[in-house]
């Protein structure tokens, strides 16, 4: 089932306790987009300026799956960029500068040949960009949105206007604390889920994700990661793989589920599946800078180290 996501391209410069990489390819909706691609094919929306360069195209042209007919090139804008410096164990970071150029215009426009898009998600960049994209598909099967201290801060009356209309958010743990005020993740997820979605996944890194529904709550560690070289992207890939996974099985029968019928899209039971695949892809991600790693990721390695996870889950 087609997939579209929109948020920011990022020209990114990140520091690691590994080395540098100056001006890479980054964004919410590129590491989005190259994740979920390894399950589905997906389209992006999103914007660019002038300063983004054939290097950084070339780099998404690795990834076969996904659609870059919504990018929208402005030459006379600047590309949002953003740096990052991670600590020694690279559990936290701080931002060096964020400079949203395109982000602060108007938001782009899906091309027509994206109109039967039925999964939308609604990747980091400013509330407003997200609400315009889900007002360009009110017939969707599941809305999803991610966000970040930044728009919480800055955006919180657009977000709290996203979140009556979305099923489900994907957000770390220090950013739903930042959004409720409460310092346990079960009652920021209930809060959370007070606000309008049926869901929320709250990330802690390398220490998991937590699922909050209407209908249950569910837990899963992180893949335990022995080359860790740049997190940068890791969220934004693990929404990749988690959307990636309910897209691709929409429309397939359930074995839950009496004669035929499809997965229904945002049940306990498919979130809480679609949580490994999103774990697994992030562990790729995090083992090189920028998309390096996802862009010689194949499908073998993938597969394996879906098999090698639900070995180290199993309970
Ligand atoms: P993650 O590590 O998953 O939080 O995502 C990192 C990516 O998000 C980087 O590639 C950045 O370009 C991008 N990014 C950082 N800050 C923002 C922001 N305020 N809005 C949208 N994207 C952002």
């Amino acid at each position: 089932m087609p997939l579209i996501v929109t948020g920011s391209i990022g020209i990114d410069t990140v520091h690691t306790p590994h080395g540098t990489a100056d001006a890479v390819l980054g964004g919410s909706c590129t590491y989005f987009s190259a994740a979920a691609s390894f399950f589905t094919p997906v389209r992006m929306v999103a914007a660019v300026g002038g300063d983004f360069h054939e290097g950084h195209r070339a780099v998404l042209a690795r990834f076969p799956n996904v659609s870059v007919e919504g990018i929208e090139l402005r030459r006379d804008s600047k590309t949002f960029a953003w740096g990052g410096r991670y600590s020694e164990d690279m559990n936290s970071r701080e931002t060096l500068y964020t400079h949203l150029g395109v982000l602060t215009e108007a938001p782009p426009t899906p091309p027509a040949s994206y109109r039967d898009s039925r999964f939308v998600f609604l990747a980091n960049t400013h509330p407003a960009v997200q609400r315009d994209l889900l007002n360009h598909f009110p017939d969707h099967e599941l809305a999803v949105a991610d966000t970040m201290d930044l728009w919480i801060d800055t955006a919180k009356d657009d977000l709290r206007t996203l979140l009556r209309r979305v099923d489900g958010i994907v957000l770390n743990d220090s950013e739903a604390r930042l959004l409720t005020g409460k310092r346990n993740n079960i009652t920021a997820g209930r809060t959370i889920l007070d606000m309008g979605p049926t869901f929320a996944v709250i990330k802690k890194g390398e220490h998991g994700c937590i699922l909050i529904h209407r209908d249950g709550v569910a837990a899963l560690p992180a893949y335990p990661a022995e080359q860790v070289v740049d997190p940068t992207g890791a969220g934004d890939s693990f929404a990749g793989g988690m959307m990636g996974h309910i897209a691709s099985r929409a429309g397939a029968p359930s074995p839950r589920m009496k004669h035929g019928a499809g997965h229904p899209v945002a049940s306990f039971d498919t979130i809480q599946r679609s949580l490994a695949s999103g774990t697994v892809i992030a562990s790729f991600t995090i083992e090189s800078f920028s998309l390096d790693r996802m862009a010689r990721l194949t499908k073998d390695e993938l597969e394996r180290r879906m098999l090698e996870f639900s070995r180290i889950v199993r309970v």
